[in-house]
């Protein structure tokens, strides 16, 4: 990493320090950490969103923030809207090969590099924004996404979970599992793939690019992510109906890929500033998604837009085809494999609780 530098006028001898990071001889521990505690990094953070975009890039913009404010501005993290320096799919391959230090983006972006990345956003009718914390924190997730991760040289985090996602905006109403046949829609990760296989057709492209394909015919339909983040791109503006739940979606992690040299870089302080701003901008950006997503469907709903629910029966279907989708995923990558009975062993674990409490509650309210 070239942009490290010292302040220090250190002449680096380059032989291997006692301690990591220290390369100066003689030089005492305490030294050391002084040398060290100067050292400043400059880091870039590119995204797959517009800058600034509501929820993910006000999410993308506090974690920067906070990296700077708690390291006193030993390490700072510019950040890059989507195609400022590379493309939002590129976000992946620009941090493994070091172009940005760090990225913040969706990990079904990288289902055809890695397709164990998608069981990390989320699984069609699988967990809710929390208990994918559960799992992540506390039920071994992280530890498993980051060795899913680590041959590529990259590091996630989970930073920011939209919560549950709407089902998307269509041009005719959704009255059985045929009305999806042959349909031309963007939807990513496994959704996706259950889409296809109830004979759609499904596209990935850009948030950015969603209103022009819609409003032109190039889609069908497509799914964004919610209240906020669909009305901020003007989707009522391009189809009649706006469905749900998101069933594809229950509660979609987004997160910060950190390239594993540039990390490993750091002294130890700034490592743990980084993991645990991540773990900040994380409950963040869930929080601001609660928030205004509650606005932004108040002012749809006053502004007169169609909002229905999927009938239940294409919801069991489409569970259905979601089971034959994952088992396929599953007897084809060892990797999915190993995530997937993780995955599922903790959902297994927290789903009655979540039944006789959550659940519950929320029916009654
Ligand atoms: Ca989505």
């Amino acid at each position: 990493m070239k942009r490290r530098k010292f302040l220090a006028s250190a002449g680096l001898a380059g032989t291997a320090g006692l301690m990591a990071g220290c390369g100066r001889q003689p030089e005492t521990a305490a030294e050391c950490a002084q040398n060290r505690a100067q050292e400043q990094f400059e880091w870039k953070m590119v995204t797959a969103w517009p800058r600034d975009f509501p929820g993910l890039g006000t999410g993308a913009n506090h974690l920067a923030e906070r990296i700077g404010q708690m390291s006193g501005g030993r390490l700072s993290v510019k950040v890059f809207g989507g195609n400022e320096l590379v493309p939002p799919f590129e976000v992946f391959d620009a941090v493994q090969q070091g172009t940005a230090e760090m990225g913040h983006a969706a990990p079904y972006y990288w289902k055809g590099k890695i397709p164990a990345a998608q069981f990390f956003a989320g699984v069609p009718f699988g967990m809710t924004a929390q208990e994918l914390n559960g799992w992540f924190y506390y039920g071994g997730g992280i530890d498993l996404w980051q060795e899913t991760y680590a041959p590529f040289g990259v590091v996630p985090f989970p930073i920011g979970n939209s919560s549950g996602q709407m089902g998307g905006w269509f041009n005719k109403e959704i009255n059985s599992l045929e009305d999806l046949k042959g349909l031309k829609m963007r939807i990513p990760g496994l959704g996706g793939e259950v889409l296809k296989r109830a004979g759609g057709t499904p596209q990935n492209i850009p948030g950015a690019e969603i209103f022009t394909a819609l409003q032109t015919g190039t889609i069908d339909a497509t799914e964004w992510v919610g209240p906020l983040n669909d009305q901020a791109y003007g989707l009522q503006q391009a189809a009649k109906y706006y469905y749900y739940p998101g069933w594809h979606e229950t509660g979609t992690a987004l997160e910060a890929i950190i390239n594993q040299q540039a990390l490993d870089a750091l002294p130890e302080d700034l490592r743990q500033i980084v993991k645990y701003a991540c773990q900040s901008a994380n409950l963040d950006m869930l929080s601001e998604f609660m928030a205004r997503n509650g606005e932004s469907l108040a002012q749809l709903r006053e502004s007169g837009v169609d909002i229905r629910a999927f009938p239940e029966d294409v919801l069991r279907e489409l569970q259905r085809l979601t089971g034959e989708v994952l088992m396929d995923i599953v007897e084809d990558d060892p990797v999915s494999a190993r995530v997937y009975e993780s995955f599922t062993g903790f959902l297994n674990t927290v789903r009655d609780w979540s039944a006789i409490s959550e659940k519950f509650i929320l029916n009654l309210r």
